[in-house]
């Protein structure tokens, strides 16, 4: 089995865990329908993505922006 040469240090455990937290989900709300969505997603209520509908929804919600 291979083994380090030497002994990772607390320090420098530390500094490579630093960049390890975890990141919040970016969400916004969808220009056609308003209702949240993942960024750079298909919008899963409406279906649509950069202002135009890319996937067919089986049940259409009514909204407001209808
Ligand atoms: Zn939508």
């Amino acid at each position: 089995m291979a083994l380090p040469k030497q002994k990772t240090s607390k320090e420098r455990r530390r500094k490579r865990r630093s960049h390890h937290q975890a990141v919040t989900a970016s969400i916004k709300n969808c220009s056609q329908c308003g209702s949240p969505q993942l960024n750079h997603h298909v919008c899963p209520t409406c279906g649509s993505y950069a202002g135009r509908e890319v996937v067919e929804m089986e049940s259409p919600k009514k909204t407001k922006s209808e």
